[in-house]
């Protein structure tokens, strides 16, 4: 039904240099937004939410209280992550009692928000003080007052979780929606179905059931008049295919656009709007191929339908041009699409992930105002394109909304605004009385079960010293200082990049070995093409006399090497692993070839060698030196280590290459 196209260059590489693509991004903006007015729109919103703060129970007061920088946001933080996961009661109550252990929710605190008046915090303080000593056996009583404190722990995090779940079913959640619309008539809301990045086939088909569900329930059997002014539904593209990945992307087309497909067909026939929400930035690329291909598909089948829509991350590097190749796909096709602006909720992960693969760069800006920058540029540029698309302005940053609204008025484009559930009230309430721009609310529908992503990445957002939901909650937070201009860019990136990991400054510490971003073509094509060039010899046997003359030639050559200075025998080393860097794409076509092994492994191998080698030459260079030892006064005592001789090394087959470079 669906057959993956040729993968084709859409966008730049992320790995741009970030400065120079601010550059581009403040000449889209160019005079097209006055800040100081901006400002000065949203300085008595903020004043307002401050003079009515959220109340004591709320993520942001109890994240004020404990900041994820503390001891007692850490183990909140990890409470959140994992107790909700743990299958066993043993394992409950030695995570509970390390992670409390660790805290100090108890203290007296002389803030003005006592969170340990608050329910959930009061339930964890009253947790740490029923459970066992970590240290010996616990008794049978207490081991049963553990586990109800354990249980009451558990309550405490569902009840976290509960201020950012609009409902646990979409019935409830719809429910839900209709007493909030009795205060504020004009809202709209856009159901997710909690539930992502799909582990196994049977979670992916519950994950497609609970769509489809929501859909008809929000349908409810009626034609909508447009996707624009009824709710809709937010769908994860993860949730319905555990790879979805794009090592998989025949995979991909084959199995997962059929499911995606079933959900537009009714969406499209109720005429509601249906986002693809915007994840991990290794999809960019390939959710974009399946957003054009879903979008070929609607324009033979469902022309007339205006509510497909795709968020979009202006954290990314390539986020404008990303605006830009969507207004494209629809003028193509002759569609229009609504489209989310979100600023983008992985920004950890994503650093962490090019950190660890050892990326040329960064897919995301470094500095939290550059992220802000992007935005705006990119909210002009999508008002820019209203003809094929409807704007959603996805944000709780009060400053940002201003800009927009402003925008806004100096065309006569339609857009909304969007908040999440549980998050923004108090700066929308005050929106809502001032401006009419329509508010929609995404808001999530499901289980405890199925929140904990979800709520990880709202604690860290609500957490973050650098989040205008966390400034805005502090007092302390000048209110000028909160509202200041993002458009002033820095002159560097706020992070070292990724191949400076260990330290390197490009003279000393150790470079990280260079990774390929496999998800980007750019990156994947060198190695493809490697991959067709290489070809495997048949290995021709040596003969014993071969192996003695090898062996004789090697022993002669040792002395000298064993005589060398320490300093050049680890230069040799640092000097081989730029040449196996260099030489990546020839070792991956070996390793494919030769060890049948995927992309991803053979870059992980090849960087594993290359990473021993300079680990290696730093070691020798300090462990090999010559070492003073302490004795008797007048004695002098030296260590000098030497080589042990020759050695054969047989490369084992998993790992060919760097197991045998290591070993060597
Ligand atoms: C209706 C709605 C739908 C959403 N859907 C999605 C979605 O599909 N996909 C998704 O990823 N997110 C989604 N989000 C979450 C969204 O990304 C965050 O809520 C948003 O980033 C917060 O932005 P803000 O303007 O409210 O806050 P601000 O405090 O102004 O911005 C915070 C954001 O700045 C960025 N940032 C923080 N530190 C840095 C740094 N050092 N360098 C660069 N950038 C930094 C991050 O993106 C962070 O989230 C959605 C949000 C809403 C309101």
């Amino acid at each position: 039904m669906f057959t993956a196209p040729p993968p084709a260059a859409r966008l730049p590489t992320p790995y741009r240099n970030e400065i120079e693509v601010l550059a581009a991004l403040l000449a889209r903006l160019a005079a097209a937004l006055d800040w100081n007015a901006a400002a000065t729109l949203a300085r008595p919103w903020v004043q307002a939410v401050r003079d009515k703060p959220a109340p004591f129970w709320a993520m942001e007061s109890l994240l004020r209280e404990y900041p994820i920088s503390s001891a007692e946001g850490l183990a909140l933080m990890r409470l959140a992550e994992a107790l909700l996961r743990v299958p066993d009661a043993e394992t409950a109550i030695a995570l509970t009692a390390d992670q409390l252990g660790k805290a100090e929710f108890d203290s007296a605190s002389g803030g003005p928000h006592r969170m340990l008046a608050s329910l959930s915090a009061s339930a964890i303080a009253l947790s740490k003080k029923f459970l066992p000593e970590s240290d010996g056996e616990a008794g049978l009583l207490k081991r049963l007052g553990a586990q109800t404190v354990v249980a009451a722990t558990v309550r405490a995090i569902q009840l976290l979780g509960r201020q950012f779940v609009l409902g646990r079913s979409i019935q409830e959640a719809m429910d839900e929606a209709a007493s909030a619309r009795k205060a504020q008539a004009g809202l709209r809301f856009s159901y997710d179905m909690l539930g992502e990045g799909a582990r196994t086939e049977a979670d992916a088909l519950r994950y497609l059931a609970s769509y489809g569900n929501a859909i008809e329930a929000i349908a409810g059997g009626r034609v909508a008049a447009g996707p624009e002014s009824a709710d809709g539904i937010s769908i994860k593209l993860s949730a319905l295919f555990s790879r979805y990945e794009d090592a998989q992307r025949e995979r991909v087309f084959a199995e997962l656009l059929p499911r995606v497909w079933q959900l537009i067909e009714p969406a499209a026939r109720a005429n509601i709007n249906l986002t693809i929400d915007a994840e991990e930035c290794d999809r960019l690329e390939l959710s974009l191929d399946v957003f054009e291909a879903l979008a070929a598909r609607l324009a033979r089948s469902f022309p007339q339908w205006r509510g497909f829509g795709l968020a979009v991350q202006s954290y990314q590097t390539r986020a404008l041009h990303l605006v830009d190749e969507v207004a494209r796909i629809a003028r193509t096709h002759g569609l229009r699409f609504m489209v989310r602006l979100v600023k983008g909720a992985y920004w950890d992960g994503e650093i962490k992930r090019a950190q660890e693969l050892g990326l040329a760069g960064y897919p995301v800006f470094t500095h939290k105002h550059h992220t802000d920058i992007s935005y705006l540029a990119c909210a002009r540029a999508l008002i820019g394109h209203n003809d094929v698309i409807y704007p959603q302005f996805a944000t709780h940053n009060a400053g940002t909304i201003a800009a927009i609204l402003q925008m806004g008025d100096k065309s006569d484009a339609k857009f909304e605004l969007q908040r999440l559930h549980g998050m923004g009230e108090g700066i929308y309430r005050e929106v809502m009385s001032n401006a009419t721009v329509p508010v929609r609310v995404y808001a999530p529908v499901g289980e405890h079960r199925d929140l904990l992503a979800y709520l990880v990445r709202r604690l860290l957002e609500n957490g973050a010293n650098s989040s205008f939901v966390h400034q805005l909650a502090d007092d302390a937070v000048d209110v000028d200082a909160l509202l200041a201009s993002p458009l002033k860019p820095a002159n560097t990136a706020a992070l070292p990049p990724p191949v400076a990991l260990y330290g390197w400054n490009g003279r000393t510490g150790r470079a990280n070995s260079r990774g390929v971003d496999l998800a980007c073509l750019a990156e994947r094509e060198p190695l493809e093409r490697a991959i067709d060039a290489t070809r495997i010899d048949t290995v021709r046997e040596a003969a014993s006399a071969d192996v003695s003359a090898a062996m004789a030639q090697l022993r002669a050559a040792f002395p000298a090497w064993n005589a060398t200075p320490l300093a050049q025998r680890a230069a040799v080393l640092r000097r081989a692993a730029d040449a196996l860097e260099a030489r990546m794409a020839e070792f991956c076509g070996l390793l494919v070839k030769e060890a049948h092994k995927t992309l991803g492994d053979c870059v992980a191998e090849v960087r594993e060698a290359v990473d021993f080698c300079r680990y290696y030459a730093d070691q020798a260079e300090t462990r090999l030196a010559v070492q003073s030892l302490p004795g008797p006064t007048g004695e002098s005592n030296e260590l000098h280590l030497h080589g042990r001789g020759v050695f054969v090394c047989i490369s084992p087959w998993n790992f060919p290459l760097a197991i045998f470079t290591g070993q060597v």
